[in-house]
């Protein structure tokens, strides 16, 4: 009946197919075999490396230190050399990267940053696909310099602060800041390294600077200027400036008609040596660093700046001026959901004038554009760097390299970036 002939059916079509695909058949299974067999094995291998990681780590990011290990091998490296030379711009734009602290070695934070050349940097950016498996997003910048976390004080000194010294024997203006993170190595980077609680002022771009300058007075160019130098030290909280050399008074900050900005009554120390300057940065750095406990006095809230001033004998008229700003850590402008209302309103004023700075910045490296320095506190008392052909900038980022801070990281090397807009571009290296 009809059951035998479907049967019939079957069976003949199966035969029919069987014998011409036999060969084929059997060197498919053998091929998906060893694929099998292989794929195992290199699970098997994967699984091995990882619980060796896992084991030998107790790394809690260890899938993400295993891709960015992964992406280093496969990647040539050519950092920085001190001896390289030192490119001249009107804007200068680097990143710093410092190297992992004890905190983040012992939570085994994975070092999220990459330098592969002196002037690119990569963050891989931690990510979870929606299945959970992890994967890297590598972000790639460019800046003018990039220094890794083997890179000391004087290196970065020699690339940023010390091309701009001479600026103000010409005549104009000078301004380094340092951008970033709290805990990222402002301070560090500006006023000198840490030993424990001691800091080392001479090493610090303040004291280097202030090195440098008495360097060019005895310069036979400069010897028979009879130049006066001068240093003064201030801090920006909020809307308030204090000075740091006279016990943190309250100072008032007026413009006149010309837009002239002043700052009435700031401490203005003439100095005769290298040594008077170091005093005064000291000085001014325990000043800044009192009283930090008190609920709304904190060094990480507010901008220092310190300024060495070149004036003609006599009639004081300035000759140039270097300021040298150590801002408030930048993830202080992002406080502005949680926290009381004055965390808040900090954040705000801190939020503002970054934003403004970085215009200002910008506005510097194009003729004609506007310099919003009525944006904040801090573009208004350092107007008079913005404008003139003559001054020149430069802004040191300073980064964390651990994956905890990766998110704030990313808000730094932003920033940094639309300071100066250089384009990624193939990686020639020169
Ligand atoms: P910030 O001023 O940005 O808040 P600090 O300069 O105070 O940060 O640095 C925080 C800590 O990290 C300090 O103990 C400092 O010594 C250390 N540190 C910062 N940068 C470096 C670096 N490049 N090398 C070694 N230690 C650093
Ligand atoms: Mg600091």
């Amino acid at each position: 009946g009809p059951v035998k002939k479907k049967f019939n059916f079957r069976r003949t079509t199966n035969v029919y197919q069987e014998k011409p695909r036999s060969k084929a058949v059997r060197e498919v299974a053998l091929i998906a075999k060893n694929r099998d067999e292989r794929r195992q094995r290199q699970a098997n291998e994967k699984a091995i490396k990882q619980a060796i990681l896992k084991e030998e780590n107790g790394n809690p990011y260890w899938e993400f230190a295993m891709m960015i290990r992964d992406f280093r091998e496969k990647i040539n490296f050519h950092p920085l050399k001190a001896d390289d030379p030192v490119v001249e711009s009107q804007i200068t734009v680097c990143v710093r990267k410092r190297p992992l602290n004890d905190k983040e070695q012992r939570n085994r934070e994975v070092d999220v940053i990459t330098i592969p050349s002196k002037d690119r940097l990569i963050l891989h950016e931690p990510k979870n696909k929606v299945d959970l498996t992890k994967y890297l997003e590598n972000q790639q910048f460019r800046f003018d310099y990039v220094f890794d976390h083997t890179t000391t004080n004087d290196v970065i000194y020699k690339f940023t602060a010390q091309p701009l010294v001479k600026t103000i024997f010409e005549g104009g203006m000078a301004t380094c800041f340092a951008y970033g993170q709290t805990g990222a190595g402002k301070t560090h980077t500006m006023g000198g390294e840490f030993k424990g609680k001691h800091q080392n002022f001479t090493n610090g771009i303040y004291g280097l600077v202030a090195r440098d300058v008495f360097t060019y007075l005895r310069d036979p160019r400069y010897r028979n200027m009879n130049y006066v130098v001068s240093a003064s030290f201030f801090e920006i909280y909020g809307k308030m400036v204090f000075d740091l050399l006279a016990k943190k008074q309250r100072l008032r900050v007026l413009e006149d008609g010309q837009q002239v900005v002043q700052v009435v009554g700031l401490t203005e120390r003439v100095v005769g040596s290298v040594n008077d300057v170091l005093e005064l940065i000291q000085k001014g750095s325990l000043e800044r660093m009192c009283g930090q406990t008190s609920a709304n006095t904190n060094s990480s809230r507010s901008h220092a700046v310190f300024q060495i001033l070149i004036r003609h004998p006599g009639l004081k008229k300035l000759q140039g001026k270097f300021s040298l700003i150590d801002l408030a850590g930048n993830e202080r402008g992002a406080d502005t959901s949680k926290s009381n209302r004055q965390t808040r309103i900090e954040g705000a004023d801190i939020n503002k004038s970054l934003l403004a700075l970085k215009e200002c910045i910008r506005a510097l490296g194009k003729k004609g554009a506007h310099c919003p320095f009525r944006g904040s506190k801090l573009t208004q008392v350092l107007r008079d760097s913005f404008i003139g052909e003559k001054s020149r900038t430069c802004m040191i980022a300073l980064i964390s390299p651990g994956v905890a801070s990766w998110e704030h990281t990313l808000n730094t090397l932003r920033y940094a970036d639309r300071v100066k807009e250089l384009v990624v571009g193939n990686d020639d290296d020169k």
